[in-house]
C-alpha cells in the first residue's frame, strides 16, 4: 500500500537513534514536501535497517550519519551515508552479491552474514528501483537507492 516517504524514513532513523549505543551523530536532509511510494513497509523496513546497521558498524567514534531524498528522473533517490572506513574501488559492487564481505580479518570482528544487501538489492529491483553505492577508501561510504513514487497516495486517478 501507499505510505508517505518522509514519515516512513524518519520513523525508521528514529528507532534507530533511541537505540544506538555509538556516539555517532544522524543528520537528516529530509524535504517537506509528500512523496508517497507503493511499497511493502515490511520488506523496506529491512532494507534501511540493514543499510543503517552497516553504516552504524563501519562508523568511528564521533562520526556523522546523513539521511536524505531526492527527486531524479521521476524517481525517489533516497541516501544513507556515513564517515566510515569506506570500501576499495575494486569491491564497490561486490557489496551487493551474496555472502560478499570486503575483508576476512574485517568480517570476522564485525559479526553478520554477508547477505543484507543482496536481499537489500532482491527487495528494491523486486519494487521498481535499483540500489548502488559510491565509496572512497578512508572517507566514507554512501548507499543510494531508487523507489517509484506518485504525488498523491491514490497512485494515478484520471
Ligand atoms: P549481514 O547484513 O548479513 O548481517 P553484512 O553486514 O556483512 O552481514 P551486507 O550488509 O550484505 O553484509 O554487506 C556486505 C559487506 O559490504 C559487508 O560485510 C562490508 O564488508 C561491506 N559494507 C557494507 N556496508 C558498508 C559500509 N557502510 N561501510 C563499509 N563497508 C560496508
Ligand atoms: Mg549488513
Amino acid at each position: 500500500g501507499f505510505v508517505e516517504f518522509n514519515k516512513f524514513f524518519t520513523q525508521i532513523i528514529d528507532r534507530f537513534e533511541m537505540s544506538k549505543s555509538q556516539n555517532v551523530e544522524f543528520i537528516r536532509l529530509l524535504p517537506e514536501k509528500s512523496y508517497f511510494v507503493d511499497i511493502d513497509t515490511d520488506k523496506l523496513t529491512q532494507v534501511i535497517d540493514n543499510i543503517i546497521s552497516n553504516a552504524l558498524k563501519y562508523s568511528p567514534d564521533g562520526g556523522y550519519i546523513r539521511f536524505g531524498f531526492t527527486v531524479h528522473d521521476n524517481m525517489l533517490r533516497v541516501m544513507i551515508s556515513d564517515d566510515g572506513m569506506g570500501i576499495p574501488k575494486e569491491n564497490v559492487a561486490r557489496i551487493f552479491d551474496r555472502f560478499y564481505r570486503v575483508d576476512r580479518a574485517r568480517a570476522r570482528s564485525m559479526g553478520g552474514t554477508g547477505l543484507g544487501l543482496a536481499i537489500a538489492r532482491e527487495m528494491i529491483e523486486a519494487h521498481g528501483g535499483k540500489i548502488w553505492a559510491e565509496s572512497e577508501e578512508g572517507q566514507g561510504t554512501t548507499i543510494f537507492f531508487t523507489l517509484p513514487y506518485e504525488l498523491d497516495e491514490a497512485g494515478d486517478w484520471e
